[in-house]
């Protein structure tokens, strides 16, 4: 009976394996319309999931527990900093940012939101919004992750209307005094560089401030002032960690106010170019919910055949090859636009709403095909699952996304 057991376990474990072998499923054959440069970074990333992130990123995930051991090799990658030129960074298309991102997610959520976090909002709102001297100051450490990033914009009372923003800035001599409470702040308690926006005291206007970590490495303390406790008991992207945060008369430098950013609109500009990185996001999820049902499927038997064999299945794996291809287009053309210069917010909006639900739903049937191994981390379907609750509602929830487009194309705003 135990010999039994053993047998199964065996087999389970071996088809575990099989799950995660990369295919990068695309059927309607989008990847011609990469370039060799292009290719070449999709397969290192690919490479590198493969022999990194997959081995270890269970346990992680298990014991939500942050992996510090894959900043170095993320750094040694060549792909921080995605899309910005010079200052470090790899100045990459968007289609080649899009497949960075599609590649991690298709491994893991949190590690790709680690990336996301540092390359787009944190450099990002610096690139974007900061002077010459600051981008100089900060990007090139941060483009070889010496120097880990974060964005706090959410509140514990504004999420979706983060625009009523409440945390305070005011002027004191060459400095500003920051007060207020940011939640769900990705890197938050470890980054040594936090975009804090927060408004004002003076002119209402929201305004940009880095906060910076005292010294260099993970044990460096923050300023005085500035507390974050961890968010516990996340059903998602456990592997990355989310604080709250607490300013209390935290000063920050003038020379540490982003230059460049003099309202809400500013932050604005910065989420509409991550809107884009949650869709790509929603591609990765869905290719590796897809590849391991199709793997599963054909390995299960059940009633004496494997359930591949049954119309009902197909019916559902076909259901989710149409729904991640769907996705993989609107990515690919959204790049195309961006690269243009021609992708608008409500555009960013679309693609963001319906590649979450598509892919929300891949990895749903995905679970589903699994049967009761579709509950169990090992088998990886799980993970995806319920990393794309978190995409479903950040960078915008679904119902924003659809309150955007609506106002764009009625020319009536349904909210304020
Ligand atoms: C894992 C994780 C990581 C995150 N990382 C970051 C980060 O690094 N930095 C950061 O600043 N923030 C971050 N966030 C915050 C994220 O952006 C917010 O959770 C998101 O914007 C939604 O805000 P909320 O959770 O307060 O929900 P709420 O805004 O309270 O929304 C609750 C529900 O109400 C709906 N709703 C709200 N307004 C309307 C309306 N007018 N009409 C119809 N429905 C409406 C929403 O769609 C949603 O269904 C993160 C969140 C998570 C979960």
């Amino acid at each position: 009976m135990s010999s039994t057991l053993n047998l199964a376990a065996e087999q389970a474990k071996d088809l575990a394996r099989d799950l995660t072998a990369a295919r990068g499923t695309d059927y309607y054959l989008l990847n011609d319309l990469l370039t060799d440069s292009e290719r070449e970074i999709r397969d290192r990333v690919r490479s590198f999931v493969d022999a990194e992130v997959l081995p270890i990123i269970n346990d992680y995930w298990e014991r939500a527990e942050f992996p510090f051991e894959l900043v170095p090799k993320l750094a040694r990658l060549g792909v921080v900093g995605g899309p910005i030129t010079g200052y470090g960074c790899p100045g990459l298309s968007r289609l080649a940012q899009g497949m960075v991102t599609l590649e991690l997610s298709r491994g893991d959520g949190s590690v790709n939101t680690f990336l996301g976090v540092q390359t787009g909002l944190a450099m990002g709102s610096i690139n974007l919004l900061g002077s010459a001297e600051q981008k100089q100051r900060w990007l090139p450490g941060m483009a070889r992750l010496e120097l880990v990033g974060a964005f706090a914009l959410t509140e514990p009372d504004h999420g979706s209307d983060s625009v009523a923003l409440e945390t305070t800035a005011r002027r004191s001599g060459d400095h500003w005094v920051l007060n207020g409470a940011k939640r769900w702040i990705g890197n938050g308690s470890i980054a040594h560089v936090v975009v804090v926006w927060a408004r004002d005291e003076a002119d209402g206007k929201v305004k940009g401030f880095v906060v910076e970590r005292e010294g260099e490495g993970f044990d460096s303390s923050y300023p005085e002032g500035y507390t974050a406790e961890l968010i516990t008991g996340k059903i998602g992207k456990r592997a990355i960690w989310q604080p709250d945060i607490v300013l209390d008369d935290v000063r920050v430098p003038e020379a540490n106010r982003l230059a460049n950013a003099n309202g809400f609109r500013d932050v604005s500009r910065v989420l509409t170019a991550t809107r884009g990185g949650a869709s790509w996001e929603a591609a990765g999820h869905a290719v590796a919910a897809y590849e391991a049902a199709l793997t599963y499927a054909t390995n299960r038997q059940q009633f004496g055949k494997p359930i591949a064999s049954y119309q009902l299945v197909q019916g559902k794996l076909a259901t989710m090859l149409a729904e991640t291809t769907t996705i993989q287009l609107m990515c690919f053309r959204m790049a195309q636009l961006q690269e243009q210069g021609r992708l608008t917010g409500p555009m960013a909006s679309l693609a963001k709403m319906h590649t979450a639900r598509a892919a929300r739903s891949v990895c749903a049937q995905a679970r589903d095909i699994l049967g009761g191994n579709g509950l169990l981390l090992d088998f990886h379907v799980a993970r995806h699952m319920t990393d794309m609750e978190v995409v479903h509602t950040y960078e915008g929830t679904d119902s924003i996304q659809s309150l955007i487009i609506g106002r764009d194309v009625t020319g009536i705003s349904a909210f304020d």
